[in-house]
């Protein structure tokens, strides 16, 4: 079964906005899917329905088997979400960060899962640095580390590189790639194709609400 199936989701926004209109999309468990589409082609509404952060108006979801409406705490956990903004108490350390996140879903501690985390992204020798004294590709690291804290076996990056330089660029392809070995099934939007070429095993290409195309990234490439 796939670890994320959406059927016929729509959603309308209080002010009449049709923002999705009949989306459906299954994600298989341990791929990496880039959901390519330009500015207000509901990318960051379609995460929210799946997310539980943006009500649903018609339409399933269902993550790990947990339907988002029905189950939204199950659906919740089953999730890691990486926001496009960074959003970290500059004073903490990344050790802190990562365990006071543990804890805000109810988890008994676990070190070595959070050890792992740090080492996968390459954080373990900065657990002990504050956030201030860290790189903007570091600070990022640790944005994906908190959203790793309570093992999801969904992990969403929005727009992960968006306003940053090409060696920042590199540096999340770079690190995407290595997450795929700790078999999370990772969700990324774009609006660059050639950024969903580099990351994903699919691109789903999303416009005006509407999932439009479903394909493995080397035969969509094929066709351009
Ligand atoms: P929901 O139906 O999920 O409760 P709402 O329609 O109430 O969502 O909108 C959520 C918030 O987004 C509101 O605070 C609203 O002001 C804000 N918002 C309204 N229009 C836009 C827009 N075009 N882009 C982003 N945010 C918007
Ligand atoms: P993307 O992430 O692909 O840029 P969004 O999902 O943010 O697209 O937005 C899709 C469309 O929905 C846009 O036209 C946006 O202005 C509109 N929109 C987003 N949030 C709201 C809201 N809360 N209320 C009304 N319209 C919204």
């Amino acid at each position: 079964a796939p670890i994320i199936s959406i059927k016929n989701l729509t959603k309308t926004y209080d002010n009449g906005f049709h923002a999705l209109k009949g989306a459906s999309l299954d994600i298989e468990d341990g791929e990496i899917i880039a959901l390519l589409g330009p500015n207000g082609a509901g990318k960051t509404t379609l995460i929210g329905a799946v997310c539980g952060m943006v009500s649903i108006t018609s339409g399933t979801v269902t993550v790990g088997g947990y339907d988002v409406v029905e189950q939204p705490r199950k659906a919740r956990s089953q999730i890691g979400l990486v926001p496009q903004e960074l959003a970290l108490e500059i004073f903490e350390t990344v050790w802190d960060t990562v365990r006071f996140t543990r804890g805000l879903f109810g988890l008994p501690r676990d070190d070595a899962h959070l050890e792992k985390v740090l080492r996968s992204l390459s954080l373990w020798d900065k657990k002990d640095n504050r956030i201030n004294e860290l790189s903007g590709g570091m600070k990022r690291r640790v944005m994906i580390a908190k959203a790793l804290s309570h093992e999801p076996r969904v992990l969403f990056l929005d727009e992960p590189t968006a306003g940053v330089d090409v060696a920042l660029r590199k540096d999340m392809w770079e690190v995407v790639r290595k997450l795929r070995e700790s078999g999370v099934t990772i969700i990324l939007t774009t609006h660059y194709i050639e950024e969903a070429e580099e990351m994903a095993d699919r691109i789903g290409v999303i416009n005006k609400g509407d999932v439009l195309l479903v394909q493995n990234t080397a035969d969509l490439m094929q066709s351009f």
